[in-house]
């Protein structure tokens, strides 16, 4: 199969014909990001992806990250591309100019994200969690922490690491046991086991900066009681050069279904009692701290998604034109599988899927950056309300869309498909972790329905809903956009009515809001993503009326989004009922009666 090649046309339509990146780009801070600095970025870009990462890609699937005597050996070529990666200012491309890094807004930086992940996943989530390092103690750490960290952190020459997660600490994050005690100088003294810990030991960077979870003796109990130390795997000296190796090991590296290339460690710290972290921010307020690698991190989940999904359609769409079978219903001659309607649904579905979460992914960036830095506060405060409503969205869906048209491209290959040598399988197994870890997708939907819904009494996704009917009413009254306004309508009207259902149950019955958590999360997202689509698809109209030339990709905007209001939200529509059935058939059989 041919490699990947990023999709920079599509990325350019939802940047500005879909989301209006301008929003973001006319803000002094980013005013050097103009159309040319853009698009010259996606290009090279897809360049680098195309040519460095994404014949690595398999590679790192057939030859997994190995462990001996605590050392990581990365698949072959990875510290290579690595090395070209940072030299070409990728690492930091959306990083304070103060630290070396490009200061580009994060609506440009998550196209180049997906396209890393597209290319290659597991080489992609390296890059990924030291970028939200750097974000956590950007935001959090004292000016020396800064000094000593981020310069380092942005060129790429260190990378970063979140740890949370123990044997009994999950999603449960507060049952963590990791322990540590104040010294006289001001550090900590680390003590405990982390699992699953992504990149936590490698050969790439020349230093791991590991952000570690961890107790103070007297700390109250659960998430109130959590703090956060910068844990270096070697301490930094005065002068800013590698010191002496902290006490700290990668125990043992996970056998995974996917994302062989990524080592996913075991990691020991303090067996020697010798364990040095430095606190970031307060005392038990490490959640808090935490939550800005998460939030960034579970946007780049979400992404990575999108980017599978991609990865996906472009060899199905492939294979679907070459594999000669059957006899076109049309024609009446052999043809090849695309000629066939249950294939053209399939490639459909995953196309205009794709868009959709694609646009939501990227509205949630620019969220981001109008909420940190747009100068009017009351339009800073909407995006910071909208970044807050989308991020469980574009990591849910985004991921679960992820699994769902890699399953459905794998179908495309028919038998090939479940053959390893096509790659189509990898992409699968590839993208099933991105449901579960970042917060499984379960978490997510709690989080969505338990807290964002009711941030601000609802004032958000009030707006949201609000801003989506607006648009909706002044749809053309066209063939064309028929049932985009129809669906779009309906699908509105039902997310604020389920959203209003499941407020209403906070006092009532928690349970029953929880038990329409996940299928609300799917509702939502489908209103959100056929509004976006509505969007593009009109903007594609203007442009057409106007006279632009490009008239197959822009005829194709408003099909895919007729598709998706046609074919998809249908499908969510009939969620309703489930969202508002309540949990009483959920425990109506008693758990020792399961079996
Ligand atoms: C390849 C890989 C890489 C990872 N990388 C990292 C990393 O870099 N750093 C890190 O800290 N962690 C990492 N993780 C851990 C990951 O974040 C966790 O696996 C994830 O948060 C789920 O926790 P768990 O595995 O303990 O599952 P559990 O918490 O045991 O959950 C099991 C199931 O129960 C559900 N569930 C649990 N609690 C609730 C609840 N209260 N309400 C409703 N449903 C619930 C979950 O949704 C899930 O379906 C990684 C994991 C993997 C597999």
């Amino acid at each position: 199969m041919s490699d990947y090649q990023a999709p920079v046309k599509e990325m350019n339509f939802t940047l500005n014909d879909v989301i209006d990146v301008k929003e973001v780009t006319s803000l002094e801070k980013f005013q050097d990001a103009d159309d040319d600095l853009i698009e010259a970025i996606l290009i090279e870009g897809a360049k680098f992806t195309g040519d460095v990462l994404s014949p690595l890609n398999r590679i790192g699937d057939l030859n997994p990250s190995t462990v001996s005597d605590g050392v990581v050996t990365t698949p072959p070529g990875f510290k290579e591309a690595y090395q070209q990666y940072c030299e070409n200012g990728w690492n930091g491309i959306t990083a304070n100019i103060e630290y070396g890094g490009q200061g580009l807004p994060h609506a440009l930086g998550l196209p180049i994200t997906e396209m890393v992940e597209s290319a290659n996943s597991s080489f992609s989530l390296c890059p990924m969690l030291t970028s939200s390092a750097i974000l956590a103690i950007g935001k959090h750490g004292t000016e020396e922490q800064k000094n000593t960290y981020l310069e380092k952190l942005v060129s790429g020459v260190w990378s970063g690491t979140m740890n949370l997660t123990e044997p009994n600490a999950g999603s449960d994050v507060g049952a963590l046991r990791s322990k540590a005690q104040k010294q006289s100088d001001g550090s900590y003294l680390i003590k405990g086991q982390k699992i699953y810990i992504t990149y936590g030991e490698h050969e790439m960077a020349e230093n791991i900066i590991h952000l570690v979870l961890a107790r103070l003796p007297d700390a109250p109990e659960g998430t109130r009681g959590i703090s956060l130390f910068i844990v270096p795997k070697y301490i930094i000296n005065d002068d800013g050069s590698l010191g002496k190796r902290n006490d700290l090991t990668c125990v043992s590296l996970e056998h995974k279904m996917g994302i062989h290339g990524s080592p996913t460690c075991t990691m020991s710290y303090g067996d020697n009692n010798q364990c040095v972290g430095y606190l970031i921010g307060e005392e038990n307020k490490g959640m808090m701290t935490m939550f800005t690698m998460m939030n960034d991190a579970r946007l780049a989940v979400g992404s990575q998604g999108v980017a599978l999904s991609e990865r996906a359609y472009q060899m199905a769409l492939e294979y679907a034109n070459e594999r000669v079978q059957g006899m076109s219903l049309k024609t009446r001659n052999q043809s090849p599988i695309i000629e066939h309607p249950d294939v053209r649904r399939m490639l459909m579905t995953i196309k205009s899927t794709t868009e959709a979460v694609r646009a939501i992914a990227y509205l949630n960036a620019k969220s981001i950056d109008l909420a940190q830095h747009h100068p009017d506060e009351k339009t800073a405060e909407k995006y910071r309300g909208l970044a807050d409503l989308l991020t469980p969205l574009s990591k849910a869906y985004g991921s679960d869309l992820g699994i769902e048209n890699s399953s459905l491209a794998m179908q495309i290959f028919g038998g090939m498909g479940y053959i390893e040598e096509t790659g189509i399988a990898q992409v699968y197994r590839d993208a099933r972790i991105n449901a579960i870890y970042e917060g499984t997708n379960g978490i997510q939907a709690m989080d969505l329905v338990g807290r964002k819904l009711s941030i601000d009494n609802g004032k958000h996704w009030r707006a949201l809903h609000d801003e989506i009917s607006n648009f909706t009413e002044k749809l053309p009254e066209t063939i064309e956009f028929a049932v985009i306004k129809k669906n779009l309508s309906k699908i509105t009207a039902m997310s604020k009515e389920c959203a209003e259902w499941l407020l209403s149950q906070h006092n009532e019955s928690i349970t029953n809001t929880m038990a329409g958590s996940v299928p609300y999360l799917r509702m939502l997202s489908t209103a959100v993503g056929c509004y976006l689509m509505a969007k593009g698809a009109l903007s594609a109209r203007n442009r057409l009326d106007n006279g632009d030339s490009d008239k197959e990709f822009l005829e194709g905007k408003i099909i895919t989004s007729r598709y998706y209001a046609e074919q998809i939200v249908p499908t969510v529509l009939g969620l309703a009922e489930a969202i508002k059935a309540g949990d009483e058939l959920f425990y109506a059989i008693d758990k020792n009666n399961f079996a």
